[in-house]
């Protein structure tokens, strides 16, 4: 079993070449960070020496884009906010879109139950989240770039305001960047609040200062976003990853991973354990290992189930605990990675009542665009509640229902907030049959 690594570990610590991971400890417990209350001790980089020196790389001329994106392809970097697109992909589609005007964003709204890790990121290393950005920016061709942040992150948004000043007084951002020519403004967007302003179209309907609700797609943000510009749009978590990559290279990062995936993976880690925390994993741990780096269930306790990827995820029960977290294989087990937040359930929790508190959650925060979405989720709710609070089963005719209710939003509705409202619910339901009616969910 892995052990936890008292050592708290950073993008930037984890050893930087193939052969370094080679020849160091490749047991888990090596890259585990368990991030104390007062936050990272042993800081290397506190002096600030070696921070942007990707973004310099590609400001001077030393590095192309086309060798950024050719790194993140190779290390096959997906989206770390839920859906799990293609980083480089993306990157190169807003960068072939035509236009001279483009906007990037970095979605920093993370407001699903359960989700903290992008808050620890941005509380303790806001200049690989703002150096992914900025690099982002060069390589799609945007001048103009934001942080849209959940209003509620106030302590987050005052370490990204100062490091912002960091940045201007360094000449790294402004209308002329270390005389390069390159016009680079960054500016934060605090959210006015709401859950679904974190879906991305939502979000940009926000910025343009319209009601919240998100768009139809196609068309997608990278061809006709803010304001109808070409607008590269990517996570916190995501930024991040991109200037340790560009750095190390893909090799360094695909020798992270454990199982047969590539890379590392922040998880927030909360419910039933022992060490609730923001973990970094190698990608492909096992669910097993990641509660055992969390301490293990609490008191001791036995498994009753676990959502791996956040509130938008189906529960799973112990007869998974040995799946790997990655994209695939949790899409396999019927589950997904989403938001990288593991909420875990020892046993003797009522798996019925805590994902009815889920679906609560998406009937208060639909946005009620859709009416699949705005009354189907009331509806369902209402049924579940009234079941639980009468004490009594769910007959077959209660179960039909609300499996007809789940095919409906998951076809009909515009967003992924409807599309999996109700998936967690069902996922419960299917094992208190001694099967599953879990599967890989859609994605927005
Ligand atoms: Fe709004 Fe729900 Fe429709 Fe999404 S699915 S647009 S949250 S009503």
């Amino acid at each position: 079993a892995a052990t936890v690594n008292e050592k708290p570990v950073r993008l930037e610590d984890v050893p930087a070449t193939v052969e370094q991971v080679a020849a160091g400890d490749r047991d888990l417990g090596a890259v585990a960070a368990y991030v104390p209350d007062g936050g990272w001790p042993n800081d290397p980089y506190a002096s600030g020496e070696h921070h942007y020196r990707s973004l310099r790389a590609l400001l001077s001329g030393q590095l192309s884009a086309d060798e950024v994106i050719t790194a993140l392809q190779d290390a096959g970097l997906r989206g770390m906010g839920g859906a799990g697109f293609p980083t480089g992909k993306k990157w190169e589609l807003v960068r072939a879109a035509e236009g001279a005007v483009k906007y990037a964003i970095c979605n920093a709204d993370e407001s699903e139950p359960g989700t903290f890790k992008d808050r620890q990121l941005l509380a303790e290393q806001p200049h690989l989240v703002l150096e992914g950005l900025l690099m982002g920016m060069l390589v799609t061709g945007a001048e103009e770039g934001w942080v849209f942040i959940r209003h509620e992150y106030g302590p987050e948004e005052a370490v990204l305001h100062s490091e912002i000043g960091r940045l201007r007084e360094q000449g790294l951002i402004g209308p002329d960047v270390l005389g390069t020519g390159r016009r680079l403004m960054l500016d934060i967007f605090t959210s006015p609040g709401g859950y679904i302003l974190g879906e991305e179209t939502a979000l940009l309907e926000c910025m343009e200062g319209h009601r919240g609700e998100p768009r139809n797609k196609p068309p997608f943000p990278g061809n006709y976003g803010l304001w109808g510009k070409p607008t590269l749009m990517n996570s916190v978590e995501t930024f991040a990853d991109v200037p340790a990559i560009v750095a190390r290279g893909a090799d360094w990062w695909n020798a992270q991973g454990v199982n047969g995936a590539t890379g590392l993976k922040f998880f927030a880690v909360s419910g039933h354990v022992e060490r609730p925390g923001v973990y970094c994993v190698p990608m492909g741990t096992t669910i097993r290992d990641l509660i055992d780096v969390a301490g293990g269930v609490a008191g001791g306790a036995e498994l009753e189930a676990v959502q791996p990827g956040g509130a938008s995820s189906n529960f799973l029960g112990p007869e998974h605990l040995d799946v790997p977290l990655d994209f695939g294989t949790l899409a396999e087990a019927g589950s997904m990675l989403g938001s990288g937040a593991m909420v875990v359930m020892a046993a003797g929790t009522d798996a019925l009542a805590a994902a009815t508190n889920v679906l609560r959650f998406f009937r208060n925060e639909s946005c009620g665009k859709c009416v699949p979405c705005r009354v189907g989720s009331t509806k369902a709710h209402d049924l579940l509640t009234d079941t639980l609070r009468s004490g009594g089963e769910l007959d077959e005719a209660r179960k039909a229902r609300l499996l007809e209710l789940e095919l409906v939003l998951r076809k009909s509705s515009i967003c992924g907030l409807g599309q999996v409202a109700l998936g967690p619910v069902v996922s419960v339901l299917g094992r208190q049959r001694g099967g599953t009616t879990a599967r890989p969910q859609p994605r927005n």
